[in-house]
């Protein structure tokens, strides 16, 4: 006999149960099936602005935009990682269901998702190996150093400090040892740390 859809979910979960350890590998569905969407009504509450001046209609194209300048690109980053990083708090369903599951298990993960879900679930940093880097992070651009930066701080001045698109000068994140630009900690090529 065919095994029902909820059977199935079922005997998932008893194995996982019954696991003495539990690897789990992510990737982008877990965050959508939680509820993320790039495009829709955080889109368009947030970034209308952005829509009008330079035609992109979600929240993934922006972030590989073209901008001619520093100002613009961060004016649109900061608000991208503040509103997707540190305004929301409540963690993504998905995550939540799938802590409760092996929270109290030995587990791991390997993940390409940067939007930091699995800690704001509760998930234990250490036992994370997110391969793609963080939204919550900055790294140099050149990078002269292997080292990462917390951004909590600078992304949170260039969201409320910027006017008409674009951050002041001034803020443009750079780096601390050799004062060139700072960058996203995301894989996008080889300058990855
Ligand atoms: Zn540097």
């Amino acid at each position: 006999m065919k095994e029902s859809y909820l059977g199935k979910i079922e005997r998932a979960k008893k194995s996982i149960c019954d696991a003495e350890y539990v690897l789990i590998g992510a990737g982008a569905g877990l965050s959508t099936a939680g509820g993320f969407e790039y495009s829709g009504e955080k889109f368009d509450k947030y970034f209308k602005d952005f829509e009008e001046k330079y035609g992109f209609k979600d929240m993934y194209s922006g972030g590989f935009y073209p901008y001619k300048t520093d100002e613009e690109r961060w004016a649109y980053w900061s608000r991208y990682v503040y509103i997707n990083r540190y305004l929301e708090t409540t963690p993504n369903k998905a995550y939540s269901k799938l802590f409760e599951l092996v929270k109290n298990k030995d587990y791991f993960v390997i993940t390409t998702n940067v939007d930091h879900q699995f800690q704001i679930a509760g998930f234990d940093k250490e036992k994370l190996f997110y391969t793609q880097g963080d939204y919550g992070l900055f790294q140099c651009s050149v990078p002269c150093h292997n080292k990462t930066y917390d951004n909590k701080e600078l992304i949170e001045t260039m969201y409320f400090k910027q006017k008409n698109g674009l951050v002041p000068t001034e803020l443009i994140p750079k780096c601390p040892v050799c004062g060139r630009n700072m960058e996203m900690n995301l894989r996008a090529d080889d300058r990855f740390v």
